[in-house]
């Protein structure tokens, strides 16, 4: 049984193809300037040599149907026909309150996707044509939609209701709807598994660190509460966005700098967190290399991203009167492990023992606290294609 795992931007399109035995992946690749000219799909099947073909893709149908073309090709194909894929799973971003799990997409689920497109104006309709794309070109095989908010639908109402007036929230849906919910419930449901416990039995802080960053409380399986908000632009600072700050600062800066609101907010989404801080960059490599050079903006910039995921972390093993364990995943929690260090440095007081030579590890699935921790600290490698692909089958299987 196979399944085809669909990620779709505006212009660009990830793919893998898994092999649900073994849960191993065949295929995977990306279909880049898609509507624009120049487009190439990357290609590379398990196993030979990365492929790049070059062709016009004017939108995500033939896009689509150049992945499959690849995926069958006699010389770096991995299938024999398209009969093979069995169902497709798809990334989508929003899925507002409709959505608490992977579903499988019929035209009410289209429906409601399109309604909560509001909520996601720049993801949910390139998931939608992604969705469509497949539909008119397989439309005999079944697909799932798996949400990136949808695991944070646990979250009670003290967490996910801002102290705004209520109106808001019920005639505009304004609330914390939280993202990366498919990376946060796939590491927290495999540390459970690294550290021979039920899942619905340990506290857990999950630290997803990459080009965007989130930070979630995973009490007993469910996720109670997690950084970003109704956008991902809240919580901790990231590549390129600010994180948490006073929403006051808008209106200042309107004032006072002459700036309109929508460009204030382009530079809280695209010129702050640790590029606007550093001056120098949004990659966490290039951050470490000029501090070590003596560069003090980027050197300040890593200190304050370590500092206010220190108290996330903290405010969450409040939330959830205690903490079992830690989990590091994505870019930078994966492989930054100074940044890992300087995490937890602090955290002495929740009984938290780092091991140095443990923690001088990149990509792979690791204990990182000594024996004696009183919380455990993980490493685990994200992996969300997977999680979709699992979802994926148990909703076309259940069906
Ligand atoms: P992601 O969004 O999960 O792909 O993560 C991308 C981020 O991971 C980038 O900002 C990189 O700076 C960071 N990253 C990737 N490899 C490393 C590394 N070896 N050391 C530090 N940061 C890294």
């Amino acid at each position: 049984m196979h399944i085809l795992v669909i990620n779709c931007g505006s212009s660009s399109l990830k793919y893998q193809l898994i092999s649900m035995k073994h849960e191993t992946v065949l295929a995977k690749g990306l279909a880049e300037r898609i509507g624009i000219n120049d487009s190439l799909l990357t290609h590379s099947p398990k196993g030979k040599d990365k492929v790049v073909v070059r062709k016009d893709m004017k939108d995500h149908i033939e896009a689509i149907q150049i992945v499959l073309d690849a995926l069958v090709d006699k010389e770096h194909g991995v299938i024999e026909d398209m009969s093979q894929i069995k169902a497709v799973g798809h990334r989508v971003v929003h899925g507002g309150e409709d959505f608490a799990g992977s579903v499988c997409i019929n035209d009410d689920v289209i429906e409601a996707l399109k309604n909560n497109a509001t909520l996601a104006p720049l993801h949910n309709p390139a998931n939608i044509m992604g969705i469509m794309a497949c539909r008119q070109i397989m439309p005999d095989v079944p697909m799932a939609g798996t949400f990136d908010t949808a695991f944070h639908q646990t979250m009670p109402r003290e967490s996910y209701l801002y102290a705004l007036p209520y109106s808001y929230y019920t005639d505009y849906k304004v609330r914390r709807y939280g993202f990366h919910g498919t990376s946060h419930k796939y590491v927290s449901q495999r540390v459970a598994e690294l550290m021979e416990k039920p899942y619905d039995a340990i506290k857990t802080v999950t630290c997803h660190l990459g080009n965007g960053s989130s930070i979630t409380a995973v009490d007993r399986g469910r996720s109670v509460d997690t950084s970003m908000g109704m956008t991902p632009l809240e919580g901790v600072p990231m590549g390129t966005r600010s994180g948490d700050i006073d929403p006051s600062i808008i209106e200042f800066m309107e004032r006072e700098a002459g700036m309109t609101a929508q460009e204030v907010l382009n530079d809280l989404n695209r010129k702050s967190g640790v590029l606007g801080i550093s001056g120098i960059s949004s990659d966490f490599r290039d951050l470490a290399d000029a501090a070590e050079t003596g560069n003090e903006r980027a050197k300040l910039a890593l200190d304050i991203f370590c500092y206010r995921i220190r108290k996330y972390i903290g405010a969450y093993a409040a939330a959830m009167n205690g903490v079992d364990c830690i989990v590091f995943t994505a870019g930078i929690g994966e492989n930054a492990a100074s940044v890992r260090a300087a995490i937890v440095s602090k955290l002495s007081w929740l009984g938290i023992e780092l091991d140095e030579e443990k923690n001088n590890t990149r990509g792979r699935e690791a204990r990182i606290s000594t024996p004696d921790s009183k919380v455990q600290v993980w490493v685990v490698p994200t992996n969300e294609e997977l999680m979709i692909a699992r979802d994926t089958l148990t909703c076309i299987t259940k069906d």
